[in-house]
């Protein structure tokens, strides 16, 4: 918690609302995986976990200490840690934490520690790579890791997952079935030989959007839970969850042939009134918003950014709107102004939401 001005809002009941939303997708049965990596995309993962913890039935964090910080908050869910390595397996044993083993080198770093410590049945998954060449086992290593995981029982595969490349894109349909048909073959000839049968799951947001069918146990939701479907119609059924706000610093009034923030990037024409704002490129406002590409809601009113955006701080143009000094600003409180901000800073909403940084005061509010 810090006392900065300057606040992220996360919408609880917008959040609730996506995830009941994409439950009317699945079958009743299909498990929901909700993804709080990268503190909740950009929001608070610990806050956002705590609200969804009886909602959901597993949590997912991309590094071991995104896992920890939900454990020091009391969080009892079950946790898959999607990209641990060698120098975490024993906090993420500690933390109860489950990880996802995507090579022989972790895996076997796993089982030996397993083995010495020695654990019953510890829940591990395994990834499998059936196309996006990131993290994952390929099919061919299905005899050598049943071969090893025959000769312990110190830990149990909860599940088998893989991710698609390209779930979002109905042009790269047929290269997103043959990922799934892989990766349901894959399970095939893993349980054929494992002798019980762990959860499968494969589907991002918008893998339930345009794949449901691949549901398999449980999906994991990421984006679409903060309000996103990677699709305009999908986007327009969900709640934003993110609304970043702050207050007008300072007022001033300066004359034609004035200039306004770093390199005078703005100059004035005609009398200007200008407010301060403080939110800069350090909170994840990008510099592509400067020189009136961005802009914010003063009184409902937009009111431009107007030269280069600063580290701490931006000014906006105030001429027209009635407003003072400690009044309410909003950089944005609608997946439009977000995706409007994310097409100015040439990227997607995904980076827009995640770059507001720890500065930002992040309160979720119910
Ligand atoms: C981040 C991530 C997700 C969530 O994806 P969204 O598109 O945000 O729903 C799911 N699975 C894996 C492996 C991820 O890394």
């Amino acid at each position: 918690m810090n006392n900065h001005v300057t606040v992220l809002e996360i919408d609880g009941n917008a959040l609730e609302h996506n995830l009941n939303y994409f439950k009317q997708k699945l079958q009743p049965t299909t498990k929901i995986l909700a993804v709080v990596k990268a503190f909740g995309y950009g929001s608070d993962g610990v806050q956002v976990a705590k609200f969804l913890e009886n909602k959901v039935d597993y949590f997912a964090v991309a590094y071991a200490h995104e896992g920890i910080a939900l454990r020091e908050a009391d969080v009892k869910t079950p946790i898959l840690v999607l990209h641990p390595h060698i120098q975490n397996l024993q906090d993420i044993v500690n933390y109860r934490l489950e990880p996802n083993l995507y090579n022989f080198q972790i895996f076997e770093a796993f089982l030996k520690l397993a083995d010495e410590a020695p654990l019953m049945n510890y829940p591990i998954h395994i990834k499998f790579n059936t196309g996006l060449n990131r993290l994952g086992f390929w099919h061919t290593d299905i005899p050598k890791i049943i071969s090893e995981l025959k000769e312990t029982n110190h830990v149990k595969v909860q599940s088998l997952f893989s991710h698609l490349a390209a779930s979002e894109d109905l042009e790269e349909q047929d290269f997103t079935i043959s990922q799934i048909n892989n990766f349901a073959y894959i399970a095939k000839q893993f349980y054929q030989h494992l002798g019980y049968e762990p959860m499968l799951h494969i589907l991002n947001t918008s893998g339930v959007v345009n794949f449901s069918k691949a549901q398999f146990d449980m999906v994991r939701i990421g984006i679409g839970l903060y309000g996103f479907g990677n699709d305009d119609k999908e986007t327009e059924q969900l709640k934003n969850t993110h609304n970043l706000k702050s207050i007008i610093s300072q007022i001033h009034i300066i004359k034609p042939g004035e200039t306004v923030g770093y390199n005078r990037a703005f100059v004035a024409k005609r009398t200007t009134k200008t407010a301060t704002i403080p939110i800069g490129h350090a909170d994840g406002l990008s510099r592509k918003l400067g020189n009136k590409k961005g802009y914010v809601l003063i009184n409902n009113q937009k009111a431009p950014i107007i030269g280069n955006v600063c580290m701490d701080m931006i000014m906006v143009n105030i001429t027209k709107i009635q407003c003072n000094e400690g009044d309410e600003v909003i950089v944005f409180n609608h997946q439009n102004m977000i995706q409007h901000i994310a097409n100015v800073s040439e990227t997607i909403v995904y980076e827009t939401l995640t770059a507001i940084s720890s500065r930002v005061n992040k309160m979720l509010k119910q």
